[in-house]
Parts: structure tokens; C-alpha cells; sequence
């Protein structure tokens, strides 16, 4: 029999209410030891909680959850605890005192998926929610978790299974003269497929941009005004920062939501060759930052402009003139002039920033991957679809589209999970 586990499934330190969540075989059973009676499934109802010594814990909100149509799929519960350290522990230690173990990270969800409540990508799905900081991340993580992305992928399967079931017919009866035109069927069957594989893969990276953040470096000569524009723009739309410790030289780097978009900022250190070397090697990490930028802001001084960037980028580049509260009314105005000491041309900034974040994540059709587990299983699915088609022999052939299906039934869960459920479980706080 399963172990019944228990945890907080909201978050910790002082608040209103705390979920203490139960799942397992004698969660029902817990309840009723708890607070005298099994309450109505899926009911809300006010009980006071007592330990086995007849004290009183709590005076909780608590649901009777059986399975299988709970999130589990198991019998479960909720206890909605008055949110005090001292109620919560009473509470968890009554549970164990009750036979109830705390619950590894993740395990809640392990067990849904374990019981075909949903499969690895919608649980990813729920990880990625509940770590969502902009609205773009929300809106990727709520599809993923409704089933966008398994749906394409057991479409995918459905389509493997059928054509390795064809292939193992064309094996196992070689006389019974098959029609010549199922094999050419195969063939297109096996090229399209690759093909829509192929394409959801080179999507530019969206669904992992979204995921992860858009990475913005912003470059320029010294005391251009670098990280006076980061102050700047981080000071009203910040939701994270991080400075990594260290000299002026070292990036440093400020987490934002412009727009709905999560992006990190990155203050790159002066791109000139310095003369020694904690400089160079500020040099050496800019251009590295420059190399993995999605966005590239090119801060030049708007009173006295500079040519190039100096750093070779694969990266959306954005010219900006700051300074531009010292240029004479005469001069000519940079097309994105800024003063990051009046604040002038911020917005504007911040508008083309989100514009370029925008054309680099948003596109019309299939959900995006959004992990490089995704992506290495995909291009292993791509590449045995793709040697199915060179192969002569059937038996080898067979095998490729095996593999195949294996690949994407790594990515859903269907096949040989044991290895990639600690990974994809691993990200999951407690009481997920
Ligand atoms: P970084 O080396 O490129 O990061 O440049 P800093 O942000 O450290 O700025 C260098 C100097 O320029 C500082 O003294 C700033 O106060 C000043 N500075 C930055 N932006 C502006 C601006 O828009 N106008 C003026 N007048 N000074 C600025």
C-alpha cells in the first residue's frame, strides 16, 4: 500500500491560511481521526482538528477528497489551517503522529502522473506555473499544463505507431505481395513527419525564451551610462534583481517584466580591449554576454557618438543614445535618444524593448517546446525518422521508427520514465 503523504501546499512563513495537503490510501481515515468525522466528499466544512491526546489544533476549513478523480488520482485532503507557524507544525506533527509521511518535492504531481492524471509535459506545465513571473510565462505554462503540447506529441506517437505497425506487417509478411503502394505511403507518411517535427524544432527557441527569460545585454564603451539605464528601468518595473557580487567590472544583472515579457538585463563591462587584465577579462565576458543575448542594447554616448559595437552577436541589436540631456538643442537626435539622468526617452526604450521582445517570443501556430529535454528527444525522433528513410533493410527500418516513438515517448512520459522523472519532479517544490 502507498504511504499517505502530507504537506504544505501553500507558501511558508506567516500568512491567512495555510493548505496542508494529504494524499495516500488513509487520508480519509487521518481525517477522521483528526476531527471526528469524515466530512462529505468534496465539501467544504468547518471542524475543530485534535490531536490523539484531545488537544485542540485548529479550527480548519477541511475537504474530503477521494480518488480518482482528485489530483492525485488517490484519496486526498485539504485541511485550510490558520496560517501560523506554531498551527502548522502542530498540525504536520498530529499527521505523522497519525501515520502520514511529509512529502518529498513533487510528489503530489508524481503521483498524478504515476496515475495517468496527466503526462510530463502537463506537469512540467503545472512546475512552470507555479514559477511564472510574467504574463507571457503564465499564459506558455497554463497551455502546456492543459494538455497543448501532449496533445501534439501523442499525435505524433499515434502516427509513429501506425506506420511502425505497417512496417512489422511488411516484415512479417513478405510474400503476401503488400501493394507497392503502401510502402510509398510509408515513405511520404515518414517524410511529412519528420518535416512537422523538424519545423516545431526550429522555432526559434520561443517557447524557451518565454521560459527562461529574454536575455538583454546591454553593451557600450565605459561610463556611457550602462547601468544608469538599468537603474532606470528597473526602478519601476522591477520584479527580481540580482546583483552578482563583485567590481563594477563584473555584469551585473537585474531580472524585470516589461510588457508582460521576463527578461534579464545584463550591465556588460566596457567592450574595449582594457589595458590590464581584470579588464580583459570584463572584455572577454561582454563579448561572451553579446554572443548569448537574445536583445542586445547598444549604449553609446549621445554627445559624442561612437561607431560599431565591436562584438559579433547573432542578437536583435537596439541603438541607444544616452546622455541626450547634455546635447546642444542644435544637435542631431539619435532615432532612440534617451537621458538616463532626466528620465527622457525612457518610455520610448522601454516600448522598443517589449516591441523586439514581442517579434522574438509570439507566433502563430503550434504551442512552442519550452525545455531542452524537449528539444534533444525531438532531434532524436527527427533523426531516426529521417535514417528510416535511407534504410534498405525492413527489420532496421523498424527499429528506426522504434527509436522514434521512443524519443517523443520520453518527452510525454509514455515510455521508460524512470531515469527522467527525478529531473522533471526535482524542479517541484514541496507540496506540488
Ligand atoms: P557605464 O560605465 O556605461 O555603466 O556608465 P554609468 O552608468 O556608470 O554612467 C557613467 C557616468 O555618466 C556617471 O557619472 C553617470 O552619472 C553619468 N550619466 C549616465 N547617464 C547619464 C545621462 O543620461 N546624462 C548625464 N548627464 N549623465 C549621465
Amino acid at each position: 500500500m502507498a504511504d499517505t503523504i502530507f504537506a504544505p501546499a501553500s507558501g511558508a512563513g506567516r500568512a491567512a491560511v495555510t493548505v496542508m495537503r494529504l494524499s495516500g490510501p488513509r487520508s480519509g481515515e487521518i481525517l477522521r481521526a483528526l476531527c471526528g468525522r469524515v466530512p462529505p466528499p468534496r465539501r467544504a466544512s468547518l471542524r475543530r482538528l485534535r490531536d490523539a491526546n484531545g488537544e485542540m489544533l485548529d479550527h480548519a476549513l477541511v475537504l474530503f477528497l477521494p480518488g480518482p478523480g482528485s489530483y492525485t488520482g488517490e484519496e486526498c485532503a485539504e485541511l485550510h489551517l490558520h496560517g501560523g507557524r506554531a498551527v502548522r507544525e502542530a498540525v504536520a506533527d498530529a499527521l505523522a503522529a497519525l501515520g502520514a509521511r511529509p512529502a518529498e518535492a513533487g510528489e503530489f504531481t508524481r503521483r498524478a502522473f504515476l496515475n495517468g492524471r496527466l503526462d510530463l509535459t502537463a506537469a512540467e506545465g503545472i512546475a512552470d506555473l507555479v514559477a511564472a513571473e510574467s504574463a507571457a510565462q503564465r499564459r506558455q505554462a497554463l497551455a502546456q499544463m492543459e494538455g497543448a503540447l501532449g496533445r501534439l506529441y501523442a499525435g505524433w506517437t499515434a502516427r509513429l505507431t501506425r506506420l511502425l505497425a505497417r512496417q512489422e506487417a511488411l516484415i512479417d509478411f513478405p510474400d503476401e505481395d503488400l501493394p507497392a503502394e503502401l510502402a510509398r505511403a510509408m515513405a511520404v507518411e515518414m517524410r511529412a513527419l519528420a518535416a512537422e517535427i523538424a519545423a516545431h524544432l526550429d522555432d526559434g527557441r520561443r517557447g524557451e525564451r518565454v521560459r527562461e527569460g529574454l536575455f538583454v545585454a546591454v553593451s557600450g564603451p565605459p561610463n556611457v551610462g550602462k547601468s544608469s539605464l538599468i537603474n532606470r528601468l528597473v526602478e519601476r518595473d522591477l520584479a527580481i534583481v540580482s546583483a552578482t557580487p563583485g567590481t563594477t567590472r563584473d555584469p551585473i544583472e537585474a531580472r524585470v517584466v516589461l510588457g508582460g515579457i521576463a527578461m534579464t538585463l545584463v550591465d556588460t563591462a566596457g567592450l574595449r580591449d582594457g589595458a590590464d587584465t581584470v579588464e580583459a577579462e570584463g572584455v572577454r565576458r561582454a563579448r561572451a554576454w553579446a554572443r548569448k543575448a537574445d536583445i542586445v542594447l547598444a549604449v553609446y554616448d549621445a554627445t559624442a557618438p561612437d561607431a560599431g559595437l565591436g562584438v559579433e552577436t547573432g542578437a536583435v541589436v537596439v541603438q541607444v543614445g544616452n546622455k541626450i540631456d547634455l546635447l546642444s538643442p542644435l544637435a542631431a537626435r539619435p532615432a532612440l535618444a534617451v537621458s538616463a539622468a532626466s528620465g527622457e526617452g525612457l518610455e520610448a526604450l522601454r516600448a522598443a524593448l517589449v516591441a523586439h521582445g514581442r517579434s522574438l517570443i509570439e507566433a502563430e501556430g503550434p504551442p512552442p517546446l519550452t525545455r531542452v529535454r524537449h528539444r534533444s528527444a525531438l532531434s532524436r525522433a527527427v533523426a531516426a525518422l529521417v535514417a528510416a528513410q535511407t534504410v534498405e533493410i525492413a527489420e532496421l527500418r523498424a527499429e528506426e521508427l522504434r527509436a522514434a516513438r521512443q524519443a517523443i515517448g520520453l518527452v510525454t512520459g509514455q515510455v521508460g520514465v524512470e531515469g527522467v522523472l527525478d529531473a522533471v519532479f526535482g524542479e517541484f517544490c514541496i507540496g506540488k
